[in-house]
């Protein structure tokens, strides 16, 4: 019997007490993430970014893969077959590390191995940074910084800001201020190749080994790369990490073509502002870029196959957003399913699906990712892949290959960059004997980048209200914060959610400018399971946005019983 036969019989109810290369085996039994089945946004099914996975799931799915023990509720997966293992190296230093992909999946992994002793190769075809850094994160954050300055500046008259116009007394805050698009995209092509020089640099001062060309998997412990400046290259692996992260879906009667027919990668060499935008697919992606352009003077439509926006996000929360789209002057098309968009002159010609047309100069498409999968020669090596291209891994990242790692979006677990971050040095740690902890999906927190931003941890409120969570809820109006009085902040709230009886924070969701600054105490509390009398107890600072958090935590003590 191999050792992988004899660990799939014999499954380690608990993956984190097994210390990987002290028996030479590794845990058989970490729960599979689920297949990673795209959900429906736009046009069709695609892999949509939001904390819950996909839009399709809903708001009462639970995050992919979510570790339901943490709250001490018995964990689903745990039924699932467990996968074959292989031995853990019991040699470092002459253990030879290959990454497929330099994104944060395979960079933060790389880094790891290197700081651990093994030999380390990193391909990448494109540039380090990987998409995080040069086509999505880094350029639409950069991008969105902009914006928030426009949106600040012709939000400001309510301050007592005045704007005097050019010559004839005073002109409105939105003509006072202009963008100019190819100043900011030469800013944020710039920002995304610093970005990617500095990890390049980073790895290479650590010892990683960068070739720059394609990989395949030509077995589990070999693979090819065509180098980027001609010929081929075979690397033997003792460790594999597939880290090829995705690609914007592309539907057949809407294909981009660069110039007005645009995935989210292809903004960032436009000129000049889209007069009129339209955005096809409201998840996450499409309402950060709407709100984006609309904030920059876009005239934006945003096509929703859905009820609202963001339907994969706390529902009070969405509607929050889509009450301002529409309040700022956006047309928000609800249950409007777009079948095909078409080059029109010098515009874009959207039909829908019930034959309504929408016009615009510029059409961006948002309906989801592919994992960058085909093609790797992953089903010649024997790895299991989901229906819709996704590598499945457990939660220490283990490919169903001994020695075959895979994290980030390739995965399909969770899409965020954080995550892939996360996957990847778990797999190394793994690999390479350290201490490590499996993926813990619960206490992951996610920022939508909209104005206001929304973020979120830990248990939704749908899942307290479908009976999933034994939890309770309080929900503040920012409208009654002293400090958004203040600063002119009309919209937002927060909310906490803490378990029935104990009173441990579970989750929370805050709505707010800057939320992705203030979730951090929700995200320790729910990490630590601190009480809601606990983080009552801590100061907040007067007047602030982050007291109405501390309040919600008051709000939600409960008196003990007298007798
Ligand atoms: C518009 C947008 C905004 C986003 N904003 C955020 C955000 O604010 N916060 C957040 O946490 N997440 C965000 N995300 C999600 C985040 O971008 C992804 O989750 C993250 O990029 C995944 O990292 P990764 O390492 O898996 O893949 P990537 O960063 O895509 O890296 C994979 C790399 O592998 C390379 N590669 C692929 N195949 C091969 C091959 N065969 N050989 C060699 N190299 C190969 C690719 O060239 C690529 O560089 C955003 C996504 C989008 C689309």
């Amino acid at each position: 019997m191999s050792p992988s036969e004899r660990d799939a019989q014999t499954p380690d109810p608990d993956p984190s007490a097994a210390a990987p290369g002290s028996d030479g085996a590794a845990p058989s039994d970490v729960p599979v993430a689920d297949d990673g089945a795209p959900g429906a946004e736009g046009m069709g099914a695609p892999a949509e970014r939001s904390p819950e996975g996909s839009e399709a799931d809903g708001a009462t799915a639970p995050p992919r893969g979510a570790a339901r023990a943490d709250d001490g509720d018995a964990d689903r997966r745990a039924a699932e077959p467990p996968l074959p293992v292989r031995s853990a190296v019991t040699d470092v230093a002459s253990t030879r590390v290959v990454v497929l992909g330099g994104g944060p999946g395979g960079y933060e992994a790389a880094l790891v191995a290197a700081q651990l002793g093994a030999s380390v190769t990193v391909v990448e075809r494109d540039g380090l940074g990987g998409s995080t850094v040069l086509t999505d994160v880094v350029p639409s954050k950069t991008l969105i910084a902009t914006a928030e300055v426009m949106a600040t500046v012709t939000e400001s008259v309510e301050l007592g800001l005045r704007f005097p116009g050019a010559g004839r007394g005073e002109t409105d805050a939105e003509s006072a201020v202009t963008v100019d698009l190819d100043r900011v995209n030469t800013r944020v092509r710039g920002l995304a190749k610093a970005q990617s020089e500095d990890i390049r640099e980073r790895l290479e001062r650590e010892g990683v080994d960068v070739l720059v060309g394609r990989g395949t998997v030509l077995a589990p412990d070999r693979v090819r790369v065509e180098l980027a400046d001609g010929g081929t290259r075979d690397l033997r692996a003792d460790v594999l990490l597939l880290a090829t992260g995705s690609h914007p879906r592309e539907l057949p009667d809407s294909m981009p073509d660069g110039e007005r027919i645009l995935t989210w990668k292809q903004l960032y060499d436009l000129t000049e502002l889209p007069e009129r935008l339209v955005v096809v697919g409201s998840g996450v992606t499409g309402a950060e870029f709407a709100n984006a352009y609309e904030a920059l003077g876009s005239d934006v439509v945003l096509v929703s196959s859905r009820d609202r926006v963001l339907p994969g996000e706390d529902a009070d929360a969405a509607q929050v957003i889509d009450d301002v789209f529409r309040r700022r002057g956006m047309t928000v098309m609800a249950r409007s399913r777009a079948q095909s968009v078409v080059r029109d002159g010098d515009g874009v010609l959207v039909t829908l699906a019930d034959g309504r047309e929408v016009r615009g100069s510029h059409c961006l498409m948002a309906v989801g990712s592919i994992p960058n999968t085909a093609g790797l020669g992953l089903e010649e090596a024997g790895i299991r892949t989901s229906e819709s291209g996704h590598v499945v891994v457990d939660r220490v990242s283990r490919t169903s290959i001994r020695g075959v790692y895979a994290a980030g979006d390739c995965t399909g677990v969770l899409p965020l960059a954080s995550v892939a971050a996360m996957q990847g040095r778990i797999a190394m740690w793994h690999a390479l004997g350290d201490a490590v902890s499996p993926l813990k999906l619960r206490t992951v927190a996610a920022n939508v980048f909209t104005a206001p931003e929304i973020a979120t941890v830990g248990w939704t409120q749908a899942q307290i209200e479908s009976g999933e969570a034994q939890g309770q809820v309080v929900k503040l109006p920012l409208a009654g914060n002293a400090r958004a009085k203040m600063q002119g902040i009309h919209d937002g709230f927060v909310k906490l959610f803490c378990r029935t009886g104990s009173g441990t924070v579970i989750g929370g969701v805050v709505v707010s400018p800057r939320a992705s600054e203030l979730v951090f105490p929700l995200t320790l509390a729910v990490e630590h399971r601190l009480t809601v009398d606990q983080v009552a107890h801590a100061f907040s600072v007067y007047p602030s946005l982050s007291g109405s958090l501390a309040e919600a935590a008051r709000r939600l003590h409960t008196a003990p019983e007298v007798d």
